[in-house]
């Protein structure tokens, strides 16, 4: 995996479970020395060219939603996994739903003890919001370029003051990106792992791409509307990004939860208010 020889994906949403991860309805039971898993997944970006995938499923409804959670490596290959790529707004299919029907996981491919699913899958989800936390180009560099063969107003739109200070707090943003980044990176190489404070990366760099990439379409007046790659300025990046960008904020954690960890994790402020944490998740009324 780590040569890049094999690919994975990640096997947490569902249907009814995505920002509440824990409540995740994929079940699991011990069947000899394997377990037999049914259920659905969604979202699952990669599904349909990966190797292998994490899974996390419920192995016991009676015990509260946290709990109650096992965590796997799969085979991607396993008889009764059916996948099915979904078609996006930019026109790629990256991420499927995927059902399961009775398939056998050996339990040696199970990671951490039965019952700590969750915790496997928040250091999972700690190092998935560094990673996507470097969200791709376009950025302030980009911009410029563009910037300064567009014109607006007959000038140069780079010569334009509200166009520079646009771009002035792209690039203060994308420094402090770097520089908290690196903070992290200090950390991990100390043999610590990613904390909460990771979630502010993705916050500001994922609501950065999807500004600076409806900009840079703006910039580009009616031009701003055609994805032909070889019609437009930067390969019609801005284009795409447009489309893709609004997903970054959803992907790995919406805004509003990464907010909401900031605020209770990172600043100690009060937690949201969370009545099923206790009950049996057997108890939860579902819809
Ligand atoms: C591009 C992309 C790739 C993805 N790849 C994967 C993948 O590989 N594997 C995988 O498992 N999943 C993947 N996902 C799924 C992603 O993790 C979920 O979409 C995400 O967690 C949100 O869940 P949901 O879509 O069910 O929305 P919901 O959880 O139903 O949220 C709907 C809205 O309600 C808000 N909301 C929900 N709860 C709260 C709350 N407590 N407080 C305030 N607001 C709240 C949310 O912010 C959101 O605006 C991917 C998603 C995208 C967009």
């Amino acid at each position: 995996m780590i040569r890049g020889q094999e690919v994975w994906c990640q096997l947490f949403s569902e249907p009814a479970a995505g920002s509440d991860v824990a409540g995740l309805r994929t079940r699991c039971h011990r069947d000899g020395d394997d377990w037999v898993v049914n259920g659905q997944k969604v979202w699952t970006s990669g599904a349909h060219y990966s190797d292998y995938g994490i899974l996390v499923a419920r192995h016991d409804s009676s015990l509260p939603k946290h709990k109650g959670l096992t965590f796997f490596f799969i085979d991607m290959k396993s008889p009764g996994i059916d996948i099915k790529p979904i078609k996006q707004i930019n026109g790629g299919s990256n991420f499927n739903e995927v059902f399961f029907t009775n398939v056998r996981v050996p339990d040696s491919q199970r990671l951490g003890a039965i019952g700590e699913g969750w915790q496997v899958a928040i250091a999972t989800l700690m190092n998935e919001r560094l990673a996507v936390g470097d969200a791709p180009p376009p950025d302030f560099r980009e911009v410029m370029k563009l910037a300064a063969s567009c014109l607006l107003d007959g000038r140069p739109a780079l010569e334009d003051s509200a166009v520079r200070e646009k771009i002035a707090d792209w690039y203060v943003e994308s420094m402090g990106m770097k520089h908290t980044k690196a903070r992290t990176l200090t950390a991990l190489s100390q043999g610590k792992i990613p904390g909460p404070e990771n979630s502010i990366g993705k916050v500001i760099s994922a609501s950065k791409l999807q500004n600076v990439s409806s900009f840079g379409a703006d910039l580009m007046d009616m031009g701003g509307v055609v994805t032909d790659p070889s019609l437009m300025p930067a390969s019609a990046l801005f284009q795409q990004s447009y489309l893709y960008s609004p997903g970054l904020r959803i992907a790995g954690g919406t805004d509003e939860i990464l907010r909401n960890i900031i605020a209770e994790r990172v600043l100690g402020l009060p937690g949201e208010i969370r009545v099923d944490r206790d009950v049996p998740y057997s108890d939860i009324p579902t819809g």
